[in-house]
């Protein structure tokens, strides 16, 4: 079993979170030029963690500037980095930086482009609005980069379309299981099998039953056994189609070996 998409270096124990409940392997997201290189460190520490470098949307404004994208360019061309971000576009925070997220996301899909890596993507609306998910479909569909994944699916239908037409992939995360969550539960009964997956987002958005409390990465099973009764399908089933998904679209171009 795989985590797709995990800040393992946020967690306060790390090393001990990794080995609980059995899983394979764990992309640690660097959302950040520190959090890549945590996610690198951790990456070079132990076979089963891999690494991503990038720049999240909400710390763009701040942060972004050429000595930053110098080094994210640097750490992409590590050998346990596989995959750019997480990118793309954040009105739940700030509503006055769309012109800077934007650029940092256009950056993002040319350096993956470039690196033949996935681009990572994040999409957060405010609440009652569309305009990041509209935007974000735009710009995939605009780019035409065919190697992506729309991290922490979010249930909006334009975005969904557009990231399957690209030929992206969709992940899931524990807030698919939120009994309010119907968009997102729709999202993942359309989402045709060979794009899904399955993430923590840890240690954000922990999954019922453990909601509420601080994600792990193993408790990506619980999302999966969520989305395999939504699906009517077999866990195990299932759990082999994530990963195969999950090795595809991280490992496939990789010269490293795969989990
Ligand atoms: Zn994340």
């Amino acid at each position: 079993m795989i985590d797709t998409h995990c800040h393992l270096d946020y967690l306060d124990d790390p090393a001990q979170a990794r080995g609980e409940l059995g899983l394979t392997a764990m992309v640690c997201i660097g959302a950040s030029v520190e959090h890549a290189k945590k996610a690198v460190a951790l990456a070079e520490l132990y076979p089963d963690v891999y690494a991503t470098a990038g720049l999240h949307p909400t710390d763009v404004a701040e942060q972004d500037s050429p000595e930053t994208r110098t080094t994210l360019e640097q750490l992409s061309v590590h050998p346990r980095v596989v995959g750019i971000g997480e990118t793309g576009l954040d009105d739940y925070w700030h509503q006055d930086q769309q012109e800077v997220q934007r650029a940092a996301f256009a950056w993002h899909i040319d350096l993956a482009r470039r690196r033949d890596l996935p681009v990572i993507i994040h999409t957060r609306d405010r609440p009652g609005q569309e305009r990041a998910s509209l935007e974000c479909a735009a710009m995939i569909r605009e780019a035409g980069y065919r190697r992506g994944i729309v991290h922490c699916c979010n249930g909006h239908a334009g975005l969904l379309r557009a990231a399957l037409d690209t030929g992206w992939y969709i992940s899931f995360a524990g807030n698919l299981t939120y009994k309010t969550a119907l968009a997102i539960q729709e999202a993942a009964q359309y989402t045709p099998a060979d794009r899904l997956l399955v993430e923590t987002d840890a240690p954000f958005l922990a999954p019922v039953p453990k909601r509420g409390k601080p994600n792990r990465p193993g408790y990506v099973r619980y999302t999966l056994d969520f989305l395999a009764q939504l699906r009517g399908v077999d866990s195990e089933e299932l759990e082999a189609i994530t990963d195969h998904n999950a090795r595809t679209v991280y490992w496939k171009m990789q010269g490293n070996s795969m989990p």
